[in-house]
């Protein structure tokens, strides 16, 4: 199937969704085994360095490349980010970007599939994706790497990376490295990344009118790898970098920065100037009005003050 527009499928059924549910369990249920390892800070440094990598794979591959196009990579490269992000264990690239750009189009609306405002925290937090309505994706959301037949195979494979990731770590650390490097990172990687979906729509500040609920909030950005400033997201989101200024860390930007020097990747998209210099001058406007309340407050108290001395 080469050409995307003529011959997608309008919706692409998983193969395996009860396969994909009893892992899903099965792989939240084995942080427990954390109590069958003694204590090591070198197994600390596995799970850290495991969950760091596969939040690339979510954050550089599935959100910015597959789901919003913010840069172009070689095809054999594109098929790496999505390997690496499927060794998160959530699905594939394809299914993922595809209710990805969904969840664009209708924020906040009865259509999006997880808004917090919605329908609840702990349903746009985890529970939307169990539904047996998401296990499939209307292909035609994501004509532009449907129509790669690596890509979609690796979808309905979701299950091979994060499997031969698993053995991997298990053949070079055995049961430690297997316990930590997977099950404990996989555990904290999976619950830190659907933090975008609940966390970021209901705590932060708002800097741009992005019609939605979505925030910026710098702990979220440093678990996440830069996704926390989601209201930056929101509002202009084919950005390669979602923190927009030097002070807003966004470690998978730096990343793809690098990356771009060897070529690896290119077409870095950035945001306009209009869109920076609206968002400065909408921090100011902020900042003034808070010194003028803090003034006004403080007038207030000294007035207080002077009335009950006079009294
Ligand atoms: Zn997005
Ligand atoms: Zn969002």
């Amino acid at each position: 199937m080469n050409s995307a527009s003529s011959s997608v499928e309008p919706v692409v059924k998983e193969q395996a969704p009860f396969l994909f549910l009893v892992l899903f369990f099965l792989v939240q249920a084995t942080v427990l085994l954390v109590f069958t390892v003694p204590f090591s800070w070198n197994l600390v440094w596995v799970a850290v360095g495991s969950y760091f990598l596969r939040m690339f794979g979510i954050t550089g591959a599935y959100h910015r490349y597959f789901s919003h196009a913010s840069f172009k990579t070689s095809r054999v490269f594109q098929f790496v980010l999505a390997w690496i992000g499927a060794m998160s264990m959530q699905k594939g690239a394809l299914w993922w970007a595809a209710h990805h750009r969904n969840h664009h189009k209708y924020s906040d609306t009865e259509k999006d599939i997880h808004s917090p405002s919605r329908k609840g925290f702990w349903y746009s937090h985890m529970f939307w994706f169990l539904r047996d309505d998401y296990n499939d994706y209307e292909a035609k959301l994501i004509p532009d790497f449907y129509k790669f037949p690596e890509l979609r195979w690796l979808d309905r494979n979701h299950w091979i990376p994060p499997l031969t990731y698993a053995i991997l770590l298990y053949v070079v650390g055995g049961w430690g490295w297997l316990v930590y490097g997977y099950a404990v990172s996989t555990f904290i990687l999976g619950h830190a990344t659907w933090t975008i979906n609940s966390l970021s729509h209901v705590y932060g500040s708002v800097r741009y009118e992005s019609r939605d609920t979505s925030k910026n909030n710098v702990w979220l950005a440093l678990l996440t790898m830069g996704e926390g400033w989601h209201n930056n997201h929101h509002y202009y989101c084919s950005s390669v970098n979602q923190g927009f200024y030097w002070y807003e860390i966004d470690v998978t930007y730096y990343i793809l920065k690098v990356l771009s020097w060897f070529g690896i990747v290119w077409d870095l998209k950035k945001p306009p100037k209009k869109v920076l210099d609206e968002g400065m001058s909408r921090d100011l406007t902020k900042k003034q009005e808070k010194m003028e309340a803090s003034k006004n407050r403080a007038e207030a108290k000294n007035k207080k003050k002077v009335e009950v001395l006079s009294a």
